[in-house]
């Protein structure tokens, strides 16, 4: 056991969960009122911390995940049997999977240059296409990748301008914002996820956000399998069991209350790596362009070749260091490769470049200083 505790302390992991203390007390509360379940205080509290925190007219539903906050979304748009959904490409599987749930077909758009995020010329040429073909999408997935805003103003406007609704994938995002507007609040639904690897956790769990009242109440109805009203277990549409556990909510309403701190000393990860490695020509960086601001929940950097990435990677490894391979484009998983795609060579790029560094809010400057002295010696 000893051993075991020692053997998960000094591994230094890629994006570990930290606790502030604030959360025991929370779960101590749920216990000591039994209210292990059903759905309680911490649950509608946690949803409350959230819309404060958000401060936008948001209404916000504590979902079991992330993914599930995705699958609600796309419901509750009626996305259904056939229909098209355009999807960043270069994003984690959680963001498409819903779609094909549904059994409608996701369609695949490649990334700009500034953000990493979903590009709005391809977009915009996707969407022509896709009308041309007389096969109107029906939602647009747009992400925030790694913490960065896509570019809110053009997205926008074009789902304006074709009359198709934006679901805001900030599963990574919370805490970042776009020109003051934050994560969380850019589409016409939202989500965020408290996965174990993410910026705040629940250890699992996630939420949708909306700006309709209407709509979180049909999104709690389908979230909790679809009950008509009465005592009989009467239904008239298929539900889910997709509702936050209330000792789970305990842990994010603890987490809620260091998320800022959380941001400071993520976004200190990228600038320690960045002030240690930015003169090395091999090795560049994602900016933040001027009006965005991102929580750096991973720092990805981007090596001159595929070689020296994996080479990199390896050396880590070997010093019991995780990192990882930048996300892998939705259009090469086997899984999606069949259905139709708008590139750019972007999302392509970064996956076989770029490496994501250890990124934990929990990292040491000891941890810090190990990591990229054992990059800088790579190179030497
Ligand atoms: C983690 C993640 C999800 C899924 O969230 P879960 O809570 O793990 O279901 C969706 N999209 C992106 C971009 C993610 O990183």
């Amino acid at each position: 056991m000893k051993n075991k505790v020692f053997a998960l302390k000094s591994k230094i992991w890629l994006s570990p969960p930290h606790m502030s203390g604030y959360e025991q007390e929370f779960i101590d509360e749920a216990f000591k009122t039994n209210w292990i379940a059903p759905l309680g205080p911490n649950v509608i509290g946690f949803e409350k911390d959230i819309e404060s925190y958000l401060n936008h007219n948001s209404h916000v539903v504590a979902l079991s995940s992330g993914t599930a906050a995705i699958h609600l979304a796309l419901i509750l748009l009626n996305v259904g049997f056939g229909d098209e959904v355009l999807c960043q490409t270069k994003t984690f599987a959680a963001s498409v999977n819903p779609v094909v749930y549904q059994g409608a077909k996701p369609i695949f758009i490649d990334s700009e240059k500034e953000t990493w995020n979903m590009c709005p010329v391809l977009l915009e040429k996707a969407i022509k296409e896709r009308i041309a073909l007389n096969k109107k999408p029906k939602a647009i997935i747009a992400i925030n990748l790694y913490g960065m805003p896509y570019n809110v103003e053009a997205i926008n406007r074009i789902s304006k301008a074709y009359a198709i609704p934006v679901i805001e994938d900030s599963a990574e995002a919370i805490g970042g914002n776009y020109k003051g507007q934050k994560c969380g609040t850019f589409g016409d639904f939202s989500i965020f996820s408290f996965n174990g690897n993410k910026i705040i956790t629940t250890s699992g769990g996630g939420a949708l956000i909306t700006r309709n009242k209407k709509a979180k109440e049909k999104a709690v109805f389908l979230a909790t399998q679809a009950k008509d009203i009465g005592v009989e277990y009467s239904h008239s549409t298929i539900g889910y069991n997709y509702r936050l556990s209330n000792v789970l909510a305990g842990i994010g309403r603890g987490q809620m209350k260091v998320l800022d701190d959380r941001v400071d000393l993520r976004r200190r990860n990228y600038k320690f790596y960045y002030e240690h490695l930015s003169s090395n020509k091999n090795i560049s960086f994602l900016k933040e362009p001027e009006g965005y601001f991102t929580n750096r929940w991973l720092t990805c950097v981007v090596f001159q070749s595929n070689k020296v990435r994996e080479d990199v990677r390896l050396l880590l490894e070997k010093e019991n260091i995780e990192s990882r391979p930048s996300w892998k484009p939705m259009h090469l998983q086997p899984v999606f490769k069949s259905f139709p795609k708008y590139l750019n060579g972007t999302s392509e790029e970064l996956y076989e470049k770029g490496l994501c560094l250890p990124s934990g809010s929990n990292l040491t400057i000891e941890d810090l200083n190990k990591i990229v002295k054992i990059i800088k010696s790579y190179f030497e």
